[in-house]
């Protein structure tokens, strides 16, 4: 017996072991990515200590009730002692899809990681401590002795994780937004949350089955009679905000190449309905609008893609960023980069002309009609700078840091201008084949609308992710570009000098989906013309079409 504790003593304890033991990885990369070299950066990585270690005390704290808290300490012991020995020898994180893969495991390939050094960490990081605990009694208050304490003892661990918390703010957002991979590193939250991901659709699946749309979709009469094929190309920015693009006015040249382009339509008042690619990407595939944006049911319901599967397209999604947020299921995928590759800390930097090499062999493979999706990796922060190839620093000297506290805030836009230059020169590379398969006698779309777009210093805000009703224009107000080849405008009868006057009208994400469905001319009771950007401006038999 080792003796008496009382139970805020005992979860402290344990928060004081998972903080200096079980967690060393998490230190250690944190260390790496931060790399402190001045007094306030230190204080950073000693005030995220403090703040781990209160989040613990917390999180334990709930677990301590009688009957309770030895077996559930014993579990998060045991088990992050495991996950600590693959975290440090095989560098993996901990996600959604790692915990499918333990599942989908057999029993010889388990048999192969288990090994005497994995035993060792059992027994000794999880094993002993569990032993002792064991060996404590833990003595707790009257019920309501103990409710009055916690609260008093929840008060002040929140107070102190927000006075810590505070000061480091944008630096803790930088940081673990560019580097979300040290939250799967962080002990015992991480399976945790990853379990969570992985249980969670299929508790889904039977509470909200997934809404088929348009069953009945097909191909209206503009497509009777024709023989040959088209194309398709819908490109989804990532971060591009409307106002640093020249087309729309900015003073620096962002579009050197785009504004040379004939016949490119540019929407200056598209608005995104959402702040971050999870919210903005289901609701411009489900064609809901924000209205009917309710999180996971807009991922169950299908969308865009799925209905033109269903009237007969050939659908190709290919990725170069970190998902499409469940608008692409069932459709084959293309992942150039696997942006969540398991080695630690390896962050890729994903080129995004990536997405127009090779695209001549998808677009020849393809049968039929085609409509192929470029998620890019466009102006993804906060590390700008990565984000395009060095012939494209065209504003100089341009933050060469993810911690913007590093950086002057001219810096940080230098980086940022340059990645919108590069998504120009990309935009119109993917014309110029675009421009080529006409001539060769495929009639062909681009369209390219951002998800969101992003905050740089404006009333000392970085990044995008605000709710939607604070967040400022700049995080909303996205660019909308279109360009349709000459046999396209001819076979479809798309007046685009029409298109052109009515460029300045407000659009939003919503509009994105009843206009693809009405471009493509495919029936289907999900499409509403009030939104189709197309739908007053075709010619002849095609201006009324009956629907
Ligand atoms: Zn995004």
């Amino acid at each position: 017996m080792i003796g008496r504790l009382r139970p805020e003593a005992a979860t402290a304890l344990a928060a004081a072991f998972f903080v200096a033991v079980l967690n060393l990885a998490f230190w250690r990369q944190l260390f790496a990515t931060v790399a402190p070299r001045n007094p306030y950066e230190l204080l950073f990585v000693a005030a995220l200590v403090v703040v781990a270690f209160c989040c613990l005390v917390l999180f334990f704290g709930a677990f301590a009730v009688p009957g309770i808290f030895k077996p559930a300490m014993s579990l998060f012991l045991l088990a992050s002692a495991a996950v600590a020995y693959f975290t440090n020898e095989y560098g993996v994180a901990i996600d959604g899809d790692m915990v499918r893969n333990v599942f989908l495991t057999n029993a010889a390939e388990a048999a192969d990681l288990i090994t005497l050094k994995l035993v060792w960490y059992v027994v000794i990081l999880g094993g002993l401590p569990t032993l002792l605990l064991w060996t404590c009694t833990i003595t707790y208050r009257t019920f309501w002795q103990e409710v009055w304490f916690r609260a008093k003892a929840t008060t002040v661990l929140l107070a102190a994780i927000v006075l810590l918390a505070f000061p480091f703010a944008q630096g803790i957002t930088s940081v673990f937004r560019e580097h979300r991979i040290l939250l799967h590193v962080f002990m015992p939250l991480n399976y945790l949350a990853a379990l969570a991901d992985y249980v969670r659709p299929h508790l889904r699946s039977h509470a909200i089955a997934s809404v088929p749309l348009g069953q009945a979709a097909h191909k209206g009469g503009a497509w009777s009679g024709r023989s040959g094929r088209s194309l398709t190309v819908l490109v989804i920015g990532e971060t591009a905000r409307a106002a640093n693009f020249s087309l729309n006015g900015y003073d620096r040249e962002t579009n050197p190449l785009l504004s040379k382009v004939p016949d490119l339509i540019n929407y200056t008042s598209a608005f995104s309905c959402g702040t971050a690619t999870a919210q903005s990407l289901p609701c411009m595939f489900s064609g809901l609008g924000r209205s009917g944006q309710t999180g996971p049911r807009t991922i169950q319901r299908e969308g865009l893609l799925q209905i033109l599967q269903r009237a007969g397209f050939s659908v190709l999604w290919r990725e170069n960023q970190g998902g499409c947020a469940g608008v692409c299921k069932g459709v084959p995928i293309e992942q150039l980069e696997r942006a969540g590759t398991r080695a630690l800390f390896e962050l890729g930097e994903s080129r995004d002309e990536n997405l127009v090499k090779g695209l001549q062999d998808k677009i020849d493979a393809m049968q039929g009609d085609s409509v192929i999706v470029l998620h890019m990796m466009g102006s993804h922060g906060p590390a700008y700078y990565k984000r395009y190839p060095a012939d494209f620093e065209r504003f100089q000297p341009a933050c060469r840091e993810s911690q913007f506290s590093r950086c002057q805030r001219s810096e940080i836009i230098n980086g940022y201008d340059n990645t919108i230059v590069y998504t120009d020169y990309v935009l119109a590379q993917v014309i110029e084949l675009l421009r080529v398969n006409d001539k060769r006698g495929l009639p062909s779309t681009m369209l390219y609308l951002s998800d969101h777009g992003e905050s740089l210093g404006e009333n000392n805000m970085y990044l995008h992710g605000l709710p939607y009703a604070l967040a400022p224009d700049v995080q909303k107000h996205v660019p909308m570009l279109l360009w349709v080849s000459p046999q396209m405008q001819a076979e479809f009868q798309i007046d685009t000098a029409c298109l052109e006057r009515r460029r300045h009208e407000p659009l939003s994400h919503a509009n994105f989906f009843h206009s693809v469905l009405g471009l493509l001319d495919v029936e289907t009771k999900d499409y509403t013309r009030e939104l189709d950007i197309f739908a007053g401006c075709r010619r002849g038999r095609m201006a009324h079409p009956a629907r």
